[in-house]
């Protein structure tokens, strides 16, 4: 079935290509219709699968696709149009233009940590750049996944849109087609796997892949507020959530009274005391047991020797809660420190100068986000100018994922490709170049066969043009 959804999409590539941006506007209307009367067909699958709340999932799922099916709306004209670029001195006569041209069949394999968000962004872009798709959700958010097969159906023959549901045994499958591009979401490892499977058949990919992304904290950051966003940022998808703070670096000198700060505001956001936070309907849960006890393990880790626990560390294996926790440490080697912690555990890492910040970052592989908090302009500078990472916050965090206008992906490990806005357009269109011969051509002096004036010229071009 699998091979036979490939092959009728691969004869319709081609008329989607030609399609009109007034065509795939209508194709995203309908995805925007769709979604607004289903917010609560929505909210009510994320609710089952790891009781998400009906707020964060207005805030996280269904508000940044609307915005992102506006922005395309909004600008897809101006993105299809050929793209003149400057004419050059040798090339006078010739006009020289670029064009964006769908790719092809796309496979998008997501996962299910924004389970809605993070298969519909993918084709939004898709759709937008002319393609038709495969979409294979995560098997661990089943309900989720259910109502994008559901809306799918509903809004899309087969032909153009298909949502070919399973684990990994059907991922691997969809893998061995030669799709012309390949849009992955998850972890760094399986991003490994679907690189390979890739280069087999030299696909076009994009991974979006794993975060562990620090917050530097600095003596001369807005306290209060920086402590806001920290466990806004933080405890949001109770930290499945891949640009999520994964840990602090702080001055040694204000680790206290910062501590003190994030407690307040746990308590204020969630609840005084573990009881509360469990019973508070705006607190969900760890997706599943693998996911739960790696977490568990962290916290039991910690008891012993990895760390020293200052906040929460409570947790109920009946359904999957976790405490907000904070921790502080600097075991090296530790999974703490070494592995995306993906849940609501908040590590701590005192440094007594910026360097042993940066040094701790540099030691990792690049993170998909820094984010800063300070309000020393040099300081900033240097983290800027000596570490890499797929996206910068300057006193802010996470919300450079869903800005509009901001491509969003990470370095190597933390992933390849962007996409969102113009950047998912380009990421699923070829840049095609054209050039186009003028009435006359000066080319022709570097035809053969060659004399003493061609070689002049040529002297000439090579010198100065
Ligand atoms: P995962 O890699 O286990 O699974 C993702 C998808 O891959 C699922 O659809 C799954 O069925 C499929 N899959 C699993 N094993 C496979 C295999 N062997 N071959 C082919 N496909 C396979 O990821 P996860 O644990 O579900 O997701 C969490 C990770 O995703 C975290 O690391 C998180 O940071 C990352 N993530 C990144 C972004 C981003 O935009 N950069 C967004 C969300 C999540």
């Amino acid at each position: 079935m699998i091979e036979e959804i490939f092959n009728k999409q691969n004869q319709l590539k081609n008329k989607l290509r030609l399609s009109s941006s007034k065509e795939r506007i209508a194709k995203l209307n309908n995805i925007l219709n769709w979604i607004l009367n289903n917010r609560a067909n929505i909210k009510t699958a994320l609710q089952k699968d790891f009781r998400k709340s009906g707020e964060e999932t207005d805030i996280t799922e269904i508000y940044p696709l609307v915005s992102e099916i506006r922005n395309v709306k909004k600008n897809l004209r101006k993105w299809m149009k050929p793209n003149f670029v400057k004419r050059s001195i040798i090339y006078l006569t010739h006009s020289a233009f670029v064009k964006y041209e769908s790719k092809g069949v796309v496979l998008i394999i997501s996962t299910w940590n924004y389970p809605f968000l993070l298969s519909i962004g993918p084709l939004i872009s898709a759709i937008a750049a002319g393609n038709p798709a495969i979409i294979k959700p995560s098997e661990i958010s089943p309900n989720t996944s259910e109502l994008i097969s559901k809306m799918i159906l509903e809004l899309f023959p087969n032909k153009e849109i298909a949502v070919v549901q399973g684990d990994k045994a059907v991922s691997t499958e969809l893998l061995k087609l030669p799709f012309d591009h390949i849009f992955f979401t998850g972890s760094t490892e399986i991003g490994k796997i679907v690189a390979k499977a890739a280069s087999e058949n030299l696909s076009d990919y994009t991974l979006e892949l794993g975060g562990k992304s620090p917050v530097i904290v600095e003596k001369s950051a807005s306290l209060k507020s920086t402590a806001e966003k920290i466990v806004w940022g933080k405890y949001l998808n109770k930290g499945q959530t891949c640009v999520a703070p994964d840990y602090i670096l702080i001055d040694k000198d204000i680790r206290n009274s910062f501590t003190e700060l994030l407690v307040n505001n746990i308590k204020k956001y969630y609840g005084n005391n573990h009881q509360e936070v469990e019973t508070n309907l705006n607190y969900a849960r760890i997706i599943n047991e693998k996911h739960h006890s790696r977490l568990v393990e962290i916290i039991e880790n910690t008891k012993q020797n990895d760390g020293q626990i200052l906040y929460g560390g409570k947790y109920d294996s009946e359904n999957y809660f976790i405490e907000p926790t904070i921790i502080l440490t600097n075991c090296e080697g530790c999974k703490i420190s070494e592995e995306e912690i993906f849940g609501p555990i908040l590590p701590i890492v005192e440094y007594t100068n910026l360097d042993e910040a940066i040094q701790w970052i540099n030691k990792r592989n690049p993170p998909l986000s820094i984010y800063i908090f300070s309000n020393n302009k040099i300081g900033i500078d240097k983290v800027i100018n000596s570490t890499h990472s797929g996206g910068i916050g300057l006193n802010e965090l996470v919300i450079h994922f869903s800005h509009p206008h901001l491509p969003f992906g990470g370095v190597r490990h933390s992933g390849i490709g962007r996409s969102h806005g113009f950047a998912g357009f380009k990421e699923f269109s070829y840049e095609r170049s054209f050039i186009k011969a003028g009435k006359l051509n000066f080319l022709k002096i570097i035809y053969p066969p060659y004399n003493n004036r061609k070689r002049k010229i040529v002297d000439f071009f090579v010198k100065y043009l």
